[in-house]
């Protein structure tokens, strides 16, 4: 109970240190201006951890010295600062004491502080039921801001939501919120997250048509919005007490991982092997690694090739070339002259095996070198092509003329050499050459390409992406002894997928809102073969 101590002692200093010296008493000896910058983190856990409520003088103390240490806390959000240090799971009591405080000091909490009260009430719930008067409670509280206000800002919005669905009657007028969102901006994924997560829990999966969970699901995928772990757990446990939905469920959602190329995180994946020990007769699971090339330690199967069709590649084709010969703004940088001739150059010497960006390789071990060691490695990477007999077209700038002679001579002898002028950019040349020699050609750069995938409008850009792994070849490093250590494309599919009856799902470590565009192979996957639901397991369910 120290922490009542150090209240005491903080009554008695200067008002000016307030949480200063409050808070660096328990360790050290006070130091104006020493202290770690997150002051309010360490509020957090030298007072409000473990307390269920305060005198009232000591949350007057509280608020006075917050708002007379820190510039930008002032009247306005003092109560949602002291509410946000007291959002933990475990201390919706001490914040519903906060607000009981302010009340019987004849403050009315403002909406901002009310909605960070149904937070707390939030987090309560994500550890246990609410009772009966608690969700009374938060309908209270969410009523009171509904009524004054037709339309509500998003942030409301988004704090309502997180009320209704910690209730098991009233979770629906969750829906409408997010509507209204709408009106001023894109809902948040926690918003779209929390109602997801509680349809999940509530709807009737498998008789409703459309049920409000997976549209919300897809939603969010359109809107390129990863949902939260806590989505797809709130299906798994669902799951875990309905077998008979196991099959039907569980397919969807590999599907829609799949569809959208979503990786899930260590914690669900975790679960779904959990549920696999549960209910051995609907499903196996384990985790498993790729082993070359490209199969599944597990089950031993080879995962399914990235290719696309030839229909596909014929509209990929097309759609870039179109671009470059419609909207010069493809290559930026270039006269219409360069362009002209390139174009040109390429109808008489194509079709080439593999097209390398000169500049990229050159520069791919470090800027620093020397001419000499620039043109040494282009010319290595066009002989390690060369000697698996390809057709190699380099593309390079102007300046490489002068770079040393006898490699650029080994370059220009074993291979077609197109240079720009120094200002042009590569990948649009690149490209246009590759697409133009036909589905097997590959090409070499480190470039991810990222703003022509982008240009290319949503229904192109994955195709292209499925084209780009299948046929990208980068340089990783060079040893001392002059070995080229090559990144060779990825043959395979990265994303969850199926072949025969079982699944491979890829994993990542832990939850981003912000997925990386790469290519990089993921190294966790689960392998997952689902069973249609046992008679035993669907009598499971009939007795429950
Ligand atoms: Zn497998």
């Amino acid at each position: 109970m120290y922490s009542l101590r150090l209240l005491r002692k903080l009554r008695r200093v200067p008002p000016i240190n307030g949480f200063r010296e409050f808070a660096s008493q328990h360790k050290r000896r006070p130091q104006l201006g020493a202290l770690s910058p997150d002051r309010l983190e360490e509020l957090r856990t030298s007072f409000v951890e473990g307390r269920q409520e305060l005198s009232a003088s000591d949350w007057q103390e509280v608020r006075q010295s917050l708002l007379k240490t820190y510039k930008h806390i002032g009247e306005h959000n003092v109560d949602v600062v002291i509410l946000g240090v007291c959002s933990g799971p475990g201390q919706l009591s001490l914040a519903k004491n906060y607000v009981e405080f302010l009340r019987s000091q004849g403050t009315q909490p403002n909406a901002a502080s009310l909605g960070r009260l149904l937070r707390v009430y939030n987090a309560a719930y994500h550890e246990r039921l609410l009772s009966d008067v608690e969700q009374d409670e938060v309908l209270k509280i969410c009523d009171s801001l509904q009524k004054n206000h037709e339309t509500l800002d998003a942030t409301s919005c988004e704090n309502i939501i997180h009320g209704l669905v910690t209730t098991k009657d009233h979770w629906r007028r969750a829906a409408p919120l997010l509507e209204m969102m709408k009106v001023t901006s894109s809902p948040s994924i926690a918003a779209y997250s929390a109602i997801s997560e509680k349809a999940f829990s509530e709807e009737d999966l498998d008789k409703q048509e459309d049920p409000l969970s997976w549209r919300l699901l897809e939603e969010m995928a359109q809107e390129k919005k990863p949902p939260k772990c806590e989505v797809y757990l709130a299906l798994i446990n669902r799951l875990a007490k309905e077998p008979a939905l196991v099959a039907a469920q569980l397919n969807r959602l590999l599907n829609f991982l799949e569809r959208h190329e979503i990786l899930v995180s260590r914690r669900v994946a975790d679960r779904l092997l959990e549920l696999g020990q549960q209910l051995p007769q609907s499903l196996q699971v384990s985790a498993t690694r790729l082993v070359p090339p490209g199969k599944c330690e597990s089950c031993q199967q080879h995962f399914q090739p990235v290719a696309i069709s030839d229909e596909q590649f014929r509209m990929l084709s097309e759609s870039f070339l179109e671009r470059v010969l419609i909207r010069s703004d493809v290559f930026q940088r270039s006269t219409p002259m360069e362009v002209a001739r390139f174009k040109k150059y390429v109808d008489r010497t194509a079709p080439y095996d593999c097209v390398i960006d000169g500049l990229n390789v050159a520069y791919s071990t470090g800027t620093k070198k020397s001419p000499q060691q620039l043109a040494k490695l282009v010319a290595t990477v066009v002989s390690h092509f060369r000697e698996q007999n390809k057709r190699v077209l380099v593309l390079g700038r102007e300046h490489m003329r002068n770079w040393c002679k006898q490699s650029m001579h080994y370059v220009q002898k074993n291979a077609s050499l197109f240079l720009t002028n120094n200002l042009s950019h590569d990948d649009p040349f690149l490209l246009y050459a590759t697409l133009k020699s036909g589905a097997d050609t590959d090409f070499f750069s480190r470039d991810l390409m990222r703003s022509h995938a982008f240009h290319l409008g949503p229904e192109m850009k994955p195709i292209f992406r499925r084209w780009q792994q299948q046929h990208q070849f980068s340089l990783v490093t060079q040893t001392k002894t002059g070995k080229l250590i090559v990144k060779e494309p990825i043959r395979h599919r990265l994303e969850a997928h199926q072949v025969s009856d079982t699944w491979h799902v890829p994993f990542c470590e832990v939850y981003t809102p912000h997925p990386p565009e790469s290519f990089e192979v993921p190294t966790n996957w689960l392998c997952l073969k689902l069973n249609g639901p046992t008679n035993e397991e669907k009598s499971t369910k009939e007795t429950q």
